[in-house]
């Protein structure tokens, strides 16, 4: 009896149930993932994002060689590659892992059609999440969470499956398709600095992670100029290396809890656009879904360009394009600077993330912009998250070892002035050699004013 296996956002051989249940009662499992069109060119293409799946596919393909199998990469639609593979192989049943995204579930559900039409049957099993059935995790009233809090409480009291280990052998008479190159996509990676994707570097990461930085995570995961993160985000988000198995080997300690803690968070995403799958385009507190947003294009210019004059905001937009990844913190401060500041729609700096981030996660994405645009599951008031560039740069990155990083231009500038470089006199300006309006811009809103004006606003949504 044959099985495929169908990868999607699960490209890894550890902890994998779709890939056990497959070998559980099938002589030969036939690995296939499927390179969708409408996904690769769809509203959230992204060069950086393929280039570094398809370097996890080449990764995959190595790791099933050396137990004796390969992948096979199909360019079609999946319900239609599937389907044919399906009827070619002999395949009864299709195992894939269960995805909560709208048009993930949505494709499932034209493939387990397609499939039927066969003769043969969709089987989902868990693999995405920390927790496997996110369905689960409901309010005492039987209602899901919109609120992280009490979502986490109950989070962390749902019991876990054990983790799986890769399977030593796999038996398959696989060939590979080869995986195409970004040329041959239309694609473009244009990350200067990119991360190596893979299962064999998720595990790494995961290892060093283990090391030590994560017992000093919950006091330096916010300081931007330091490695007090994991990284993990973009294998997270392509699997090849499931949150189970993370939260699994996290060990005791206050560090360790802090970073739990964040894995909830991915979960809650997970779940809140599972449950409210309009909210992947429309606000998901509907008071603000008439909100009047500027479309300054030259403001948000400045904003992609890493240009706007405060130093935090434009460091962190220039690390998203030089590496295809940003600090926590710092798309928190980014992501007020555009909403609250500059008063642009939270779905322009959402589309701008996906397009370049390495971890773009429609789930991820979609609920930070609208938790830190006050639009979303965020249950504090808009002037709370009203975020002050140089305050957070002066708290989060005093010695400006992050911003000297990534805006040359403010390399020798003094500590004194590195938050507010405006408020330099002249003569230090010329000194530093980094001249106000010529060297670096000057600040393209006025911190207090463009406050007051979003008060406003998040008053009276509505309201020009
Ligand atoms: P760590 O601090 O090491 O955390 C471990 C893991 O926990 C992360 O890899 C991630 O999977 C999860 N996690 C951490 N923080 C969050 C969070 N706030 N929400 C959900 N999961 C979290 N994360 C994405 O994975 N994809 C996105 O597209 C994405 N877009 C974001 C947009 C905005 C405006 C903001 C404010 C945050 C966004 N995040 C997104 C969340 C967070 O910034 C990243 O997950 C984190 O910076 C990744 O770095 P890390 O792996 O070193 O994280």
């Amino acid at each position: 009896m044959t099985a495929l296996v169908w990868f999607t956002r699960d490209l890894r051989l550890h902890d994998h149930p779709a890939l056990c249940a497959a070998f559980d009662g099938h002589e030969l499992v036939v690995p296939v993932f499927c390179l969708d069109d409408r996904l690769l060119g769809g509203r959230h293409a992204s060069g950086p994002r393929t280039a570094f799946m398809l370097e996890c596919l080449h990764d995959l393909d190595g790791g099933l060689g050396d137990r004796g199998s390969g992948l096979v990469v199909l360019h079609d639609a999946p319900e239609r590659a599937l389907a044919e593979l399906a009827a070619r192989t002999g395949a009864t049943e299709v195992y894939c892992s269960a995805d909560s995204g709208p048009y993930a579930r949505a494709r499932a559900g034209r493939v387990r059609a397609a499939l039927e039409r066969e003769g043969a049957r969709l089987r989902e099993e868990p693999g995405l999440h920390a927790v496997d059935d996110l369905e689960q995790l409901r309010s005492a009233e039987g209602t899901p969470y919109r609120v992280f809090t009490p979502f986490h409480r109950r989070w962390l009291e749902e019991p876990r499956r054990p983790i799986l280990p890769a399977p030593d052998r796999l038996p398959a008479p696989a060939r590979l398709a080869q995986a195409p190159s970004l040329d041959a996509l239309g694609l473009e990676s244009s990350v200067a600095d990119p991360m190596r994707g893979g299962e064999r570097e998720a595990r790494r990461r995961l290892e060093r992670l283990l090391d030590g930085p994560v017992r000093a995570y919950a006091d330096r995961n916010d300081v931007p100029g330091e490695d007090g993160t994991s990284r993990l985000s973009p294998y997270l988000h392509f699997g090849c290396v499931s949150a189970r198995e993370v939260e699994e080997r996290l060990p005791r300690g206050r560090g360790a809890a802090a970073f739990r803690r964040q894995l909830a968070w991915r979960d809650f995403y997970h779940q809140l656009l599972r449950h409210h799958p309009d909210s992947a385009r429309h606000e998901l507190q509907p008071r603000y879904r008439g909100m009047r947003w500027s479309d300054d294009r030259e403001l948000f210019a400045a904003w992609c360009d890493g240009r706007t004059g405060y130093p935090l905001v434009d460091a962190g937009m220039r690390q998203l394009r030089r590496e295809g990844w940003m600090h926590n913190r710092v798309r928190l401060v980014v992501g007020s600077f555009l909403t609250k500041d500059l008063g642009i729609d939270w779905r322009w700096g959402e589309r701008w993330f996906m397009r370049w981030l390495v971890d773009g996660d429609q789930a991820n994405n979609n609920g930070n912009w609208q938790w830190i645009a006050s639009v979303g599951a965020d249950p504090q008031p808009a002037y709370r998250r009203i975020y002050n560039p140089a305050r957070h740069q002066e708290r989060f990155d005093a010695d400006g070892v992050y911003v000297r990083r990534y805006v040359s231009e403010l390399r020798e500038v003094p500590d004194a002035f590195l938050a507010e470089p405006w408020r330099m006199p002249a003569d230090v300006q010329a000194e530093c050699g980094c001249v106000i309006g010529r060297d670096y811009p000057a600040p393209v809103v006025d911190h207090a004013e463009a406050r007051r004006a979003a008060l406003a606003r998040y008053e009276a949504p509505g309201a020009r």
